[in-house]
């Protein structure tokens, strides 16, 4: 049924930059097989599932949304699609991306963008905008996005869909293609609060094959999705983030927030206001740290190991047909935050930018640190505007880079948070972002699912 849905919408919809028509029936065959022999499944078994395109698959392509990695098949699978095979799960395909997941909008993917499933003139979010509108457009019933400002969240609230990021090193990044190794977080794009937990469920946990993988079981998420849903939050303790409640967003987001904060006092938790005076440094700190890691990460493009090899005539030097394949390879914001990263590391301006980013993250997570000495959970909108129309952010980055001014603190922090959807504004979903303390991700679920 899903496959079906597939080739009516995605036409229009363009989620998928590949899909797995085959693969899928075989999974799907193969969980049938594995009931048949006794195997005891868990409660994903035989479910579909559409896959970042950023997460490699074997013998699946994966171009992570650029022109470098085309043609290029994975000889591994990432831990997490490990873990999803395991679950009896059935990938249908990879989705669509900005390249390389450096982006808020998809229009930065080297193959068209995705359209917002709610009005295909307008963008589905990014980084991981394929997952969510295949979650939004029921191309698939769940997705894997990665976060690393803001990339399954920011999709998540534009779409009308939920999306988390776990707890830093809660769930593995091995086999994910690295941006910013520091900051990037796997996790899960659902309709529903609980079924986003049910998937959390099943990627989360220590992986020895990722070295920052927290060695701790995983949070009771699912349970804690539960008793939320029973929209009982008495005894919680809420602080809405001053510093993201006020103007920066637009009125429409402020209205439908305000309107969930509501509905969250009227399910008995207690809310007060809490000043995070470093989150509005967060930005800036991220477009250096975020730069600096994938200029570093994104070296291992070479025109040698692997996808594209531009220029190799037999007469060029190698240094020669490494820099036309990367000129050939790259897309425009690529190319960007490369250069950043680069200048932003080299010596006589290490201290100056990287350095002092470093310590404005710190002074970030010292505030979460104070906010939740006083309350359990941080809440504030998704993202300052609902889906805007294509082209109308990408003649200046730094509009674009405004997608994720309220997600990014958590990931410099590290904790958990998710987005849910929280109403409309003219017609277009809003997202509330749900924060909580670093393994706290069973809290997180708890208030986010109070909200549906
Ligand atoms: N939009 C942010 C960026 O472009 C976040 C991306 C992400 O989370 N992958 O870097």
């Amino acid at each position: 049924a899903h496959l079906d849905r597939i080739a009516a919408v995605d036409e229009r919809v363009h989620a998928f930059l590949h899909v797995d028509a085959e693969g899928a029936l075989v999974a799907a065959r193969s969980v049938d097989a594995r009931r048949a022999a006794g195997e005891r499944l868990g409660p994903l078994a035989g479910v579909p599932i559409a896959v970042k395109d950023v997460v490699v698959t074997k013998g699946v392509p994966t171009t992570a949304g650029s022109r470098i990695l085309e043609g290029w098949l994975p000889p591994y699978d990432a831990t997490l699609v490990t873990r999803l095979r395991e679950a009896g799960m059935v990938i249908l395909g990879k989705t669509n991306m900005d390249e390389f997941a450096m982006g808020s909008s998809t229009e930065y993917s080297a193959y068209g963008p995705t359209n917002n499933p709610w009005d295909l003139g307008r963008i589905p979010g990014g980084s991981g905008g394929g997952s969510a509108a295949a979650v939004a457009a029921y191309q698939a019933p769940l997705a894997i996005g990665t976060d690393t400002g803001g990339s399954i969240r920011q999709p998540g609230a534009v779409t009308g869909t939920v999306g988390a990021k776990p707890t830093y090193g809660g769930a593995s990044r091995y086999g994910l293609i690295a941006f910013s190794s520091s900051l990037d977080t796997p996790g899960p794009c659902a309709r529903t609060v609980e079924d986003a937990a049910l998937l959390h469920a099943v990627i989360a946990g220590h992986d020895p094959m990722d070295s920052t993988s927290i060695p701790a079981p995983i949070p009771a998420v699912v349970e804690a999705a539960r008793q939320g849903a029973s929209g009982d939050l008495t005894g919680v303790k809420l602080g809405v983030v001053r510093e993201f409640a006020g103007d920066g967003a637009e009125p429409g987001v402020l209205a439908a927030f305000r309107d969930a904060v509501e509905a969250l006092t009227k399910a008995g938790a207690e809310i007060v206001e809490i000043s995070c005076p470093h989150f509005e440094y967060a930005l800036p700190a991220y477009y250096l740290i975020a730069p600096s890691e994938c200029s570093s990460n994104l070296a291992r493009f070479d025109g040698v190991r692997f996808g594209l090899r531009a220029g190799d005539d037999g007469q060029r030097s190698l240094e020669e047909v490494m820099s036309i394949t990367r000129e050939a390879g790259f897309g425009p914001e690529v190319k960007r935050r490369i250069m950043l990263g680069a200048y932003a590391l080299s010596s006589g301006y290490y201290d100056a930018y990287y350095g002092q980013a470093q310590k404005v993250r710190t002074l970030i997570s010292r505030d979460f640190t104070a906010a939740f000495s006083q309350v359990d959970a941080l809440i504030s909108p998704t993202t300052p505007f609902v889906a805007f129309p294509f082209g109308s952010r990408t003649a200046d980055p730094y509009q674009m880079y405004l997608a994720d001014l309220y997600t990014i603190p958590t990931n410099l922090y590290g904790g958990p948070a998710i987005s849910v959807p929280c109403g409309l504004s003219e017609g277009l979903p809003v997202g509330l972002q749900v924060m909580a303390p670093t393994m706290a991700d069973d809290r997180m679920y708890r208030v986010a699912a109070a909200l549906e």
